[in-house]
């Protein structure tokens, strides 16, 4: 199945044409990913931050998920010359959000959504299921506090389209792992995981805020050791790693045969953390991995 969900991985971004640029700094490459209807332009910021460039290619128009480097988002936009309107917030953290007031003075008129009082610029304060468009893109906002209490994912779906549905998890859901629980319960994390999050559909691909995935993967196999999907998907992204290009997007179907976060109700990871219920699994393995000393190898 993992063999299967790598091979769907590869040959689907082959498939969708991935076009890769060097980046001037650090290792990590911009990657475009195309489909039919919506393009998704992964723009790696700060250390190991990801920003996202949303694009409807029926109107050119375009959205961006937290862009913490505005020179950069302005550069990009330019280059391809879209039409940016949107800014969509994930968390009011500052590198997400710390490059909002800078870019509505570069690009005035932005329309900048978020769940949060705290998030800078922002116009348009947005609840659980507060839906807009993006051109011909529908964008769905999905209250998913635990990291920070107005923390919000965007579910981005051209209806009736052939393209499958993307999903923007901030600090929320990252590859293998999850955010810290900085704001809330891990009856919060348990509830956005495996309720809003892990009932989208399994085809739907996660962009995630950050490149963690291959400390979560190592803290993954310190839960799960006999899991072969996550045996597998860390020598992947150790390949990844080693060429500079990014481990996002993965999809949600995958995430539930390696990520222990999304595994809370599998005997094993409730073995390995000594607990019988989902959401005292979920606080268990957090706590566990809050002082994980990830190991070199
Ligand atoms: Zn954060
Ligand atoms: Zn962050």
């Amino acid at each position: 199945m993992v063999h299967g969900h790598r091979l769907f991985c590869r040959r689907s971004l082959a498939a969708l044409g991935v076009a890769c640029a060097r980046r001037g700094l650090g290792l990590r490459k911009s990657v475009t990913v195309e489909q039919n209807a919506m393009k998704v332009e992964l723009l790696p910021a700060l250390t190991d931050n990801y920003m996202y460039l949303i694009i409807d290619k029926d109107t050119r128009e375009a959205a961006i998920v937290d862009p913490v480097q505005p020179q950069k988002v302005v550069e990009t936009v330019r280059k391809l010359g879209v039409k940016l309107t949107t800014v969509l917030t994930t968390h009011h953290h500052w590198d997400h959000a710390g490059g909002n007031e800078k870019l509505v003075k570069l690009e005035p008129g932005l329309k900048v959504y978020g769940g949060d009082d705290r998030i800078g610029a922002l116009t348009h304060k947005v609840t659980h299921l507060f839906t807009l468009q993006v051109g011909s893109l529908h964008v769905k906002c999905l209250s998913t506090p635990c990291h920070t209490s107005g923390h919000i994912c965007y579910f981005v779906s051209k209806p009736g389209g052939p393209d499958p549905p993307a999903v923007f998890t901030g600090d929320t859901l990252f590859v293998a792992g999850c955010g810290k629980f900085y704001e809330g319960t891990a009856d919060e994390m348990y509830k956005a995981l495996l309720e809003v999050l892990g009932r989208l559909p399994p085809d739907t691909r996660v962009y995630c805020g950050h490149e963690y995935t291959i400390s979560n993967l190592k803290f993954a196999r310190h839960v799960e050791p006999s899991n072969t999907s996550v045996q597998e998907k860390l020598a992947w992204a150790k390949e990844k790693y080693a060429i500079g290009e990014p481990t996002v997007p993965s999809t949600l179907a995958e995430e539930f045969t390696y990520n222990p976060f999304m595994r809370v109700r599998e005997k094993t990871v409730q073995q390995h953390a000594g607990e019988s219920d989902p959401v005292a699994t979920m606080r268990s393995i957090r706590r566990e991995k809050d002082q994980f000393k990830v190991p070199s190898d």
